[in-house]
């Protein structure tokens, strides 16, 4: 089967296609027909490598997989062959402490496929029955494709760690990004008013199509002095940020007393550099949040299958244009989510 290979870190010529056999199902584990890999920042960091931290190479990266149930493992029922179905992109222990309390990502044997352990840039994988859910009816494989990892991750930001409430204003910068889109969906549902910010007019108008009251280009203007403006100089009481060096500073001085900052990444550096004082004179909370719990998974699923949310799916490209993908995603051009189809 077509398979995509990391072998050694480096640029896109290190993403290889290769050739390898098709998997069987152990116990508890189906075999999946994929349909859907969708593409995140984590794939670029895989590829790239992240100084102080090992993957374990050779990798077959990708998180995000829909596809079909095509051979069922012995000891497996919930699924038979045919089912449509979407993969948890994170899986743990089950079994300890964190996992029965819900909180499986803060489990220390937490891990993502394509970063942890194979992942889903093939024609087929093998996946444990656990971590498969129904694919919502609304979405096509290559939208199921492009769900899960963003839209996990922006609910347990805004809800688990920001604790978001109707009435309150949000600040959520990078909208056309895959976490930001549903994290504006995600405001809205529970009744915030957002603010968003992009670097094009594109990307603005795409924010608000998908519920911000207001995008703010942030290479025309000042998002401080905006948010200053949208709040009568009051400060939003949460915002989520996932550019990091670059916005960290002036991300905290929109806050409002009280306010919580939450974020999921840094894609512009990791060292943050800020007059602190802020923090504690403003009462301020910084959140840091990585993935969510499969019942949130279950969560947002059950939303989508509602029609109340929809990922915003850009592009979808065979198997084989993977370095492109990641090109397109380096370059900041992405307004939504690219998704690769064996
Ligand atoms: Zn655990």
């Amino acid at each position: 089967m077509k398979t995509v290979v990391v072998r050694e870190h480096g640029g896109v010529d290190r993403l290889l296609m290769e050739d390898h056999p098709v998997p069987l199902p152990g116990p508890g584990e189906l075999r999946i027909a994929v349909r859907g890999v969708g593409l995140n920042h984590l794939d670029v960091w895989v590829r790239r490598g992240v100084k102080g931290h090992v993957f374990p190479l050779p990798i077959i990266p990708g998180c995000d997989i829909s596809g079909t149930v095509d051979l069922a493992g012995a000891g497996t029922s919930r699924f038979r062959a045919g089912d449509e179905v979407v993969v948890a992109p994170g899986f743990s222990c089950g079994h300890c402490h964190q996992c029965r309390s819900g909180r499986d990502a803060l489990c220390r044997q937490y891990g993502i496929r394509g970063e942890s352990c194979d992942g889903g840039c093939a024609e087929y994988v093998v996946i444990p029955e656990t971590s498969l859910f129904p694919k919502p009816a609304t979405l096509s494989f290559e939208e199921a494709a492009a769900m899960p990892l963003v839209f996990l991750t922006a609910w347990h930001m805004l809800v688990e760690r920001a604790r978001l409430k109707a009435g309150e204003k949000v600040l959520i910068h990078a909208a056309a990004s895959g976490v930001s889109s549903a994290a504006i969906q995600i405001a809205r549902l529970l009744g915030a008013r957002v603010l968003a910010t992009a670097g094009s007019a594109e990307k603005c108008r795409l924010a608000t199509e998908l519920g911000a009251e207001e995008a703010v280009n942030y290479r025309e203007a000042d998002f401080r002095s905006e948010v200053k403006r949208w709040t009568g100089k009051a400060g939003v009481e949460v915002a989520l940020d996932h550019i990091g060096s670059e916005t960290f500073g002036p991300t905290l001085a929109c806050l409002a007393k009280g306010g919580r900052y939450v974020t999921c990444g840094s894609t512009s550096g990791f060292e943050m550099k800020t007059d602190f004082r802020i923090v504690f004179f403003k009462s301020l909370s910084i959140l840091g949040s990585t993935m969510g719990s499969d019942h949130e998974l279950e969560t947002v699923l059950g939303l989508a299958a509602e029609g109340r949310l929809r990922p915003v799916l850009e592009q979808a490209l065979p198997l084989e244009k993977v370095g492109e993908a990641h090109q397109h995603l380096e370059s900041r051009k992405a307004m939504g989510k690219t998704v690769l189809v064996p």
